[in-house]
């Protein structure tokens, strides 16, 4: 695995690499890795010759400046388990590399009504954010696939909407969801929970496969959330919220809608916010 913190050196090296016929396949994180990110390059791997993997902490993306201070970082432990995963470049970009103008007046992109659905409407700029970082990630890698975690469901819909924007013929796959044994969706935020909040966390996922299961059954989606919000806030989840949505576009669900439906949910214990979601 060949580690790069310079853009320009990393560009220059995946051109040749193109040229000379590879598929590149990219898998960006923030890194603090878990099987989750691992499962992404696993996919990458079997679809493309050459797997870039980036790690960057995108400083644009935290509307809570705690959160970005915070955000857990381990690299050294993650350089061995990307190179063990067969992971061929990885970049670890400087802030100055990405944004060297700085971080005030960038660029805006229009994202429609998912800035201020779900998360967008929590997060203020966080997506802005996300897409600046992509971006400038994308500019450098120039992958033929882009493979991200239907964890961030949001997330996934709003790169789709920066491909579109750039006219990008990367192809993103949007792949499953890793869990713990008891259901708690993998996730670096994990490691800031303490024992008592650990044992909590995984009542998101059942939250989430109670909605599953009433819906099938005909329920109404009213008091489907009702219950869940109940069982999370019962245990002292703070939920910011429960819903369910259009799996296309995130539009709220409204009663005779044709299509797939998601169920979206985020919650906090402590000092960390959680978020998951489950396909219905
Ligand atoms: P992050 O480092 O949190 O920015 O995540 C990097 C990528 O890994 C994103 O595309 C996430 O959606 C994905 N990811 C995070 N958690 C999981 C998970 N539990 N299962 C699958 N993919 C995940």
């Amino acid at each position: 695995m060949i580690l790069f913190k310079s853009g320009a050196e990393l560009a220059f090296h995946l051109q040749k690499k193109h040229a000379s016929g590879s598929r590149i396949g990219f898998v960006p994180t923030m890194g603090a890795l878990h099987d989750g990110h691992l499962s992404l390059v696993r996919q990458s791997r079997s679809q493309c010759s050459l797997t870039v993997s980036s790690i960057f902490i995108n400083p644009t993306q935290f509307n809570d400046p705690r959160d970005f201070q915070k955000y857990p970082v381990t690299l050294e432990k993650d350089i061995y388990l990307l190179e063990k995963a067969g992971v061929g470049a990885l970049f670890l970009p400087e802030v100055e590399d990405l944004y060297p103008g700085g971080l005030q007046d960038l660029e805006k992109y229009d994202l429609g009504r998912l800035e201020t659905l779900l998360e967008g409407k929590y997060r203020p700029g966080h997506f802005q954010g996300v897409c600046q970082a992509v971006r400038r990630l994308l500019d450098r890698v120039r992958p033929d696939d882009l493979f991200m975690g239907q964890k961030d469901y949001q997330q996934c819909l709003v790169v789709r909407r920066l491909l579109d924007l750039m006219s990008s013929s990367t192809v993103l796959h949007t792949c499953p969801i890793l869990r713990e044994a008891d259901g708690l969706a993998m996730s670096s935020r994990n490691m800031r929970l303490s024992e008592s909040e650990r044992k909590k966390a995984p009542l998101i996922y059942q939250s989430l496969v109670q909605i599953k299961t009433g819906w099938q059954e005909g329920r109404p989606a009213g008091s489907v959330l009702e219950q869940a919000r109940d069982l999370m806030s019962s245990e002292g989840l703070r939920v910011d919220y429960v819903e369910i949505a259009r799996a296309a576009d995130l539009a709220p669900w409204h009663e005779g809608d044709e299509g797939m439906a998601v169920a979206l949910v985020a919650a906090s214990l402590g000092e960390v916010r959680l978020i998951d979601n489950m396909l219905l």
